[in-house]
Parts: structure tokens; sequence; C-alpha cells
């Protein structure tokens, strides 16, 4: 049918005509996968297994998200009103800003952080409040109690941090919580299982922290799209009242029993990545390439003006590597996954030809 032509179109809200677009480089990836925190290698057997054993006919019901909640909480010695499971955290995250942000409310980031916290603000009325990492990227604690107000409604703490890795502790996040009392402490902790260390124990307990945990990283199943976030359950029931019923589909549903399940499955591959860790810094410091001190699976570097030349060699040598110097104090910076000790050999080589001819050619621009 010919389109038909009208006058005017219709506008979006002046906000989501404000917003920046957000692409993430997912294409062309058919090479070593060391751009977005994944699972380099698999998600267990067992979650597989599962998978495969789904009928055509359980495709035709609607998910029903309630008992794999209660299964989850009880897994992580919560309550099930505690819980609420999202179509990754990133859906748990846009829902929780939808359901907090008023206009004239402050969302407090400590930065560089996980990108999609000011997307999501971006799309609200309320105003991002950014404070910067303390000396060596380190959590901001004092800056970010220092920029506390009254109308502070969430702070958004990524620990371990993403890109650079460093953590807040448990006694900071205690501070934060009872210094903001009005506001929820959301504590992202995707990649915990690296760290080792976590605050969930202290929801409900503490009655404005909220809690996230992604299987799209230990897990290995970014493709699936599951998540949760816990919080107390006087405040995750709103956010349970604007989430979807539906947004966590049959399949994600099926599987985490078994993910959660296999616990041995994550441990070894937990393993692996931290004895790649060390190996891989090893070869980072003997290259004499600048690096933060990382807690989870990937190391942020500082490659220097051209940053975007070395991406660009890695690729060639079928490493992929996710540029992050746009980001605030990051400059020249790129950020590396952490695989497996084989993948890591294979990445140190790349990279060690990579600044080598960096350095010994001359600057031409
Ligand atoms: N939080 C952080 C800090 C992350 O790095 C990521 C993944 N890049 C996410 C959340 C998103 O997790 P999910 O895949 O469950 O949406």
């Amino acid at each position: 049918m010919a389109e038909t032509k009208t006058a005017v179109l219709p506008a979006p809200r002046p906000r989501v005509l404000a917003m920046k677009e957000y692409h993430p480089p997912l294409g062309n990836r058919d090479a070593l996968r060391l751009d977005f925190n994944e699972n380099t290698l698999a998600c267990s057997p067992k979650v597989h297994e599962v998978l495969g054993q789904i009928s055509a006919g359980a495709l035709t019901r609607y998910p029903e998200r309630e008992p794999v909640e209660a299964l989850t909480a009880s897994h992580l010695g919560l309550s099930a009103g505690q819980v609420v499971l999202a179509n990754g955290v990133d859906e748990a995250i846009h829902v929780l800003f939808e359901t907090f942000l008023c206009a004239d409310d402050e969302l407090l980031l400590p930065v560089p952080t996980y990108t999609m916290y000011e997307v999501y603000a971006s799309a609200t009325d309320a105003r991002v409040v950014a404070v910067r990492a303390a000396s060596g990227l380190q959590f901001p604690f004092e800056s970010l109690i220092a920029a506390i107000t009254p109308q502070t409604k969430i702070v958004a703490v990524a620990s371990p941090n993403s890109p650079s890795g460093s953590v807040a502790t448990r006694g900071q996040i205690i501070d934060l919580a009872r210094r903001a009392p009005q506001a929820i402490v959301f504590v992202d902790e995707a990649y915990y299982h690296f760290h080792g260390e976590t605050v969930i124990d202290l929801v409900g307990k503490i009655p404005n922290l909220f809690v996230s945990r992604t299987f799209s990283k230990a897990h290995g199943l970014a493709g699936l799209r599951i998540g949760l976030m816990a919080g107390s359950v006087e405040l995750i029931h709103w956010v349970r009242r604007v989430l979807s019923p539906y947004s966590v589909n049959s399949l994600a549903l099926a599987c985490l029993p078994a993910a959660l399940d296999d616990s041995a499955y994550v441990k070894r591959y937990v393993d692996e990545v931290l004895a790649a860790r060390a190996e891989f810094e090893s070869a980072l410091d003997a290259a004499g390439v600048r690096r933060w001190p990382s807690r989870a699976n990937f190391v942020l570097v500082e490659i220097g003006p051209r940053h975007a030349e070395f991406v660009q060699r890695m690729r060639a040598a079928g490493v992929l590597v996710r540029d992050r110097s746009s980001d605030p104090g990051c400059e020249g910076c790129v950020r590396i996954t952490i695989g497996t000790r084989g993948q890591m050999r294979h990445a140190a080589i790349a990279l060690e030809e990579a600044i080598t001819e960096l350095r010994g050619r001359r600057r031409t621009d």
C-alpha cells in the first residue's frame, strides 16, 4: 500500500527527542568475543539439555513467572516477594527507573559506569547527577556522599563496576543507604561471581537497598535474556506493578532452575577466568601496558591516542575488544573481556603485536 503523506507526524515526548542514540557494536562478531564481557565459551550443558526438551505445545502457553521467582528467591535466601525476574537486568533497571524517577528527582551516578543507566534515566524526567570516579577510577564514596541531596531518588552503583572493574565495599554501601534514606541504593552485581562479595543478604534488612544479578555473564545466558532485581517487599512491589507479567519468556523460565542448580559449572568457569586474568595481567605488565586492577571478567587498559587503531588491529587478528575511550576519565582506554587461559594467550599475542606496531610506526596524523 502506498504510504499516505501526513503534514505533521506525531512527536515523541521531548525527553525522548533529546535522547542520544545508543548502538552497541553487535555486528560482525564472528571472532574471539572479548568485547561484551560475556561468557566466552558456553552455558552449562544441563541448561542446554533443558532447552532441547521444550515441547512445541509448551510454547503455546503464556509464561508464568511466579514459581520460578519463588525458586530463585529461596536460592538466594530471600522471600518470593523480594525478588522479581526480568528480561535481563537491563529491563529491570529500565522498569526501576520508570517506577521511581519523577521530574526534579536526581539519579546519582558514579562515572564511568554501565552505559544503560544513563540511557534509561534520559527517558525519564529526572536529572542525572554524575560523580566522577576517585583517583585510579576507584569508587568515589566521599564525593557520592557529598552529592546526596533531598532530591536524590536513586543511587546506581555497579559493583564490580564497568569498565574499571573497581568495587564498592559492603561498609560503603551500608553507609550510603543510611545517609540517603529517601533514595533507593541500587547495587548492580552483574559481575558478582568473579568478585565473590555481595550485599544481597542485606535485602529486606536495609529497606532502601536493591540488588540486581544477571545470568548473562558467568552463567553464559546473555542470549536468553534473564536477570533479577531484589529489594524490600514494600518497594519491589511497585516495580512488579510496572513490569509486564509476560516479560520473561518461557524458555528462560524453563532454563533458570537448571542454571541455578549447576553451581559447579559456574565455579569451574569463574576459576578458569580468574586464572586467565592473572596470566593476562602479567602479559600486560610485561608489555608495559597500563591497566587498572579488576574484580571482574574484564580489564581496562590504557592504549593511548591510537586506541581506535589498536581495536582495528585486534579485530584483524581475530580478537574483538571494546573501545571505552569516550567514557569519562578513560581517554585512550580499551576494555578487554577475560575468557579462558587458551583464549587469553591468543589475545596476549595479538595485543603484543598490535602494541609493537603502534609503537613502531611514526604518527602521520
Ligand atoms: N549491569 C552491568 C554492570 C552490565 O555490565 C550489564 C551487561 N553489559 C548488565 C547490567 C546487563 O545485564 P543483562 O544482560 O542481564 O541485561
